[in-house]
């Protein structure tokens, strides 16, 4: 029998790993409670309003995408492997997510096009944990 290994986030409270195969994992928004402004990652006052009183809220796993940018070079140390692409992605709650693109061919990414959120093991950590990180990719085009 294989064992489940352990899954957490790249960094705590950024979004909710699903625990089983049939749920979908979400990124972790707050929303004000003052004025309704949604904000991603979570703050701890609202940037409109300055009220303290912000609620976590599970935001949208489809989105638009508002802009990218392709990197060329692979960083020493990073987990991400050149070519690549990051960029900006437009949420129906109005929070834009800076994100990783995750995408088989580059030359296909279009502003404005549609976007799903995927959470996915970036490595494994010293406790032999999965470190899960979040992506975008393009909606999958029917044919
Ligand atoms: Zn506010």
């Amino acid at each position: 029998m294989q064992e489940k290994r352990q899954k957490v986030a790249i960094k705590e409270g950024l979004f909710k790993i699903p625990s089983s195969p049939q749920e979908k994992g979400y990124l972790v928004g707050v929303k004000c409670q003052g004025c309704g402004e949604v904000f991603f990652p979570r703050r701890s006052f609202c940037a409109w309003c300055s009220s303290p009183d912000l609620k976590e809220t599970p935001l949208s796993n489809r989105g638009k995408l508002f802009t990218y940018t392709i990197i060329r070079q692979t960083l020493p140390g990073s987990a991400m492997i050149a070519p690549y692409a990051v960029g900006q992605v437009v949420l129906p709650e109005g929070v834009t997510v800076h994100t990783a693109i995750a995408c088989d061919d580059l030359n296909d990414l279009k502003i404005g096009m549609e976007m799903d959120m995927v959470i996915e093991k970036i490595k494994d950590n010293e406790a032999g944990q999965e470190v899960m990180g979040f992506k975008f990719k393009p909606v999958a085009k029917k044919r």
